[in-house]
């Protein structure tokens, strides 16, 4: 028996039409279920696939009461109009194929269930057709699926578009730097097993033919606190247990390692070397070969491997207090090691490691270090030495991505698509620095998003030549001026306090937008102070604050490392840090400028919007936690953008595709409409009885006001059929 399959596009249900009996097949998790027609609707069991459909739009519960739904039928993907929610099913569910790719190609936004490729493909159809600068922007918070969103994109570019006339060797090169980037860049941590420690922004750029031909890749802020220390349960980034694991035993005897992590002290701390999910052994194989493609010489895998094996040898770097109380290194062998490796002075990393060098009136001074500052000095090099070499990485892997047509005359049209997978909002029981960046972060993009998504709404409405009806909603820019701004924001606050002889703390900052009296909220404790971000108060522990934020490392090791003859290492630290005069940025300065770029470069493109979401917090499949979803639908500020949206209309459609879709429902449209498309809906929605309030027609659309009229007329639709 031939059963006529169909999809709808408001539920991915399948219609099937049986000859005797009306019924529905719907695609669940656990097979294809069948349904009488009269039973179930779509919407019933699938949700609805774009939150604007929502009758309830404004409440939270209807929200997510439509996740679950979806989720619970392995339907990971749902829109707010143009914006895609995601919710990781942390399951392998065969969704992004070479099927599922030619499935989404060159096809309609609405004509196919919601998808990561359907994203994937209307940008790059913008691109191509309106020749405009795309980015895509990815947020949610940690192991929320960033990652694996941005990887399965550029795999979706790179085997979709067409290959390049010449250089064709870009686009392994494209998907080469990524693990790369995550042995250096990633760690496993209580959230993720495979956590990114830095924001990433990649640009990809295309040729006038819509091939990748050159890319370009900035990072954000390292969390190189971690080279040292791993808090009970994690990892230090994956390259070192890599190399310990995968390296040749002859390479492991030139950098004077030990197969065992146990060794190292700097391995140790999280006590979990080896975990289930990750095979070091294998990755490092992968990464050597991926080294390769990006271009590295084996020299140069030398030099960077030695680099990794010196930042091991720090950690075991042991010191004795003499009966000065002066640190003094005890551990001859590893200080061996770590001057061969980073090509420096023995003597000179010696008393680098046990001193200070203080210039006081033009004189050199040595001041002898104690033991914690010792240990102090010695961690604060480990730092330095890694988040150098990782900065060095990322410009190394840019100049391998970098287009070789750059002087040809095709450059000059080259369109660029970017990427940013970017650390989401970040509450702690205790919030420090790290959370103050991110946040800070999160908050500037949010105040963009609002910024851009009131633009296109509004833009759209005046192409259509509908009148804009005002949207209210939070500005947040009052927080970000409170963070930023000059003088008076917390960051020059910041700079102003180091620089105080001895600087007082808690900070004098009031915050200016109302901080809500609510009497359950706790009191600041000292050294503490509270910011309303748009998602949601946020408490900050300023201890460690100043540390963190002004980085310091003693002039001597820097000297130190200028002087080193690893090739990697001398183009890290340059001798104009140690004659200039000015102060170093801080890190928070520092971030705050590479913001505002980043800021700027997204402005000069047209968004699209990835939001995902973790469904628990044991990186199960199937399990979908309602309080921790709660929470991240506020922190992406998904109502907010859902209020935006509604604003107007809760759906619009071309002419032709509305028509196409309904007009079966009219006689006189039926089977087809000889005249304008937009005079043919209009003979349509009079004959189905649309009220003047609840459409408006645009010059090349029609805008629905309520979901419930295109409820309607999609049930007329099921009906008639
Ligand atoms: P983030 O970058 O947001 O911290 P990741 O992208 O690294 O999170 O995802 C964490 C883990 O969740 C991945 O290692 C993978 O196991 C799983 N995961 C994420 N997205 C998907 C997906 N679409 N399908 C299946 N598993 C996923
Ligand atoms: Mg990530």
């Amino acid at each position: 028996m031939a059963l006529q399959v169909e999809l709808i596009p408001t539920g991915e249900i399948i219609r099937v039409v049986h000859p005797h009996r009306p019924c529905k097949l719907a695609l669940g998790s656990d097979g294809v279920r069948v349904t009488m027609e009269s039973t179930l609707t779509a919407r019933d069991r699938v949700g609805v696939q774009d939150f604007v459909l929502l009758e309830n739009f404004t409440s939270e519960a209807a929200f997510i009461e439509n996740l679950r739904r979806r989720f619970r039928e392995n339907l990971i993907y749902t829109y707010i109009g143009p914006v895609l929610v995601s919710v990781n099913p942390y399951r392998d569910l065969q969704i992004y194929s070479q099927q599922h790719m030619e499935r989404y190609r060159g096809v309609s936004f609405y004509k196919v269930p919601p998808h990561l490729f359907a994203v994937a493909d209307t940008v790059y159809r913008a691109l191509r057709t309106e020749r405009r600068d795309q980015a895509v922007m990815i947020s949610g918070e940690s192991g929320a699926g960033k990652t694996e969103a941005t990887k399965r994109l550029l795999q979706f570019y790179a085997e979709t578009c067409p290959a390049p006339e010449r250089g064709g060797a870009v686009r392994d090169r494209l998907l080469q730097s990524n693990p790369v980037l995550e042995a250096f860049g990633n760690a496993k941590t209580l959230r993720n097993d495979n956590s990114s420690r830095f924001g990433k922004y990649m640009d990809v750029q295309f040729d006038f033919k819509g091939a990748p031909v050159g890319g370009h890749i900035l990072s954000y802020l390292l969390e190189k606190s971690r080279v040292v220390h791993q808090n009970h349960g994690e990892r230090n980034f994956h390259v070192f247990y890599q190399l310990l694991e995968g390296g040749e035993e002859e390479m492991l005897r030139r950098l004077g390692l030990e197969r065992n992590p146990q060794s190292y002290l700097y391995l140790v701390k999280g006590q979990c070397a080896k975990v289930s999910s990750i095979n070091d052994k294998s990755d490092w194989k992968v990464v050597r070969k991926a080294l390769t493609v990006i271009d590295f010489t084996e020299d140069e895998v030398e030099d960077l491997l030695s680099i990794v094996a010196s930042v091991l040898h720090l950690g075991n770097i042991h010191f004795a207090a003499d009966e000065e109380s002066n640190a003094q290194v005890t551990t001859e062998n590893q200080l061996k090691y770590l001057t061969r490796l980073l090509g420096v002075e023995g003597l000179t990393l010696r008393e680098a490691l046990t001193h200070r060098k203080i210039i006081a009136k033009g004189e050199e001074l040595l001041s002898p270090l104690n033991l914690e500052q010792a240990a102090y000095a010695r961690d604060a090099l480990a730092k330095a030495v890694y988040s150098r070499t990782f900065t060095w990485l990322v410009g190394k892997i840019n100049r391998s991505l970098a287009s070789k047509d750059a002087e040809s005359p095709s450059w000059r049209s080259t369109t660029v698509l970017g990427l940013l997978d970017i650390y989401g909002f970040e509450v702690f029981q205790h919030n420090s620095f790290e959370q103050f960046c991110i946040n800070y972060c999160n908050e500037k993009l949010q105040q963009l998003f609002i910024e851009l998504t009131l633009k296109s709404e509004q833009e759209e409405y005046e192409a259509e030549g509908i009148a804009w009806e005002p949207v209210q909603y939070f500005n947040n820019k009052i927080i970000c001026d409170l963070v930023e701004e000059k003088f008076k924001g917390i960051i020059s606050i910041l700079v102003s306090a180091w620089l105080l002889p001895r600087p007082r703390l808690p900070l004098p900052i009031t915050p200016r937008h109302k901080l809500a009296d609510q009497p359950t909220r706790k009191s600041l404790g000292r050294g503490e102070f509270r910011l309303l971000h748009y998602a949601g108060e946020v408490t900050y522990s300023v201890t460690g604050f100043l540390d963190k934020n002004n980085d310091l490392l003693f002039r001597n090791l820097k000297e130190t490392m200028c002087s080193s003859q690893n090739p990697i290492m001398s183009q890290c630290f340059d001798r104009s840090e140690l004659s200039d005069k000015k102060r170093p940025e801080t890190v928070a300065t520092q971030f705050k400028m590479s913001l505002l770029q980043l800021v700027e470069i997204l402005k000069s493109k047209e968004p699209a919007y990835i939001r995902c979401i973790k469904p628990n917090d044991s990186k199960q499949p199937g399990r979908f936690d309602e309080v921790l979803i709660r929470h991240q639908v506020k922190y992406l500020g998904l109502m907010e953008n859902l209020r935006v949206r509604r604003a107007g209309f809760a759906y619009r459609r071309k002419y032709e595709a509305f028509l196409q879709r309904y007009k079966s429902l009219c006689p006189d449209t039926w089977p087809t409409w000889a005249g304008r498309p937009q005079d043919g809906v209009a003979v349509l929605i009079r004959h189905l009885g649309y009220k003047p309030e609840e459409y408006k027609m645009g010059r090349t659309k029609i805008f629905i006001r309520f979901p419930k009229t295109l409820f309607a007329t999609e049930d007329a639709l099921e009906v008639r059929r």
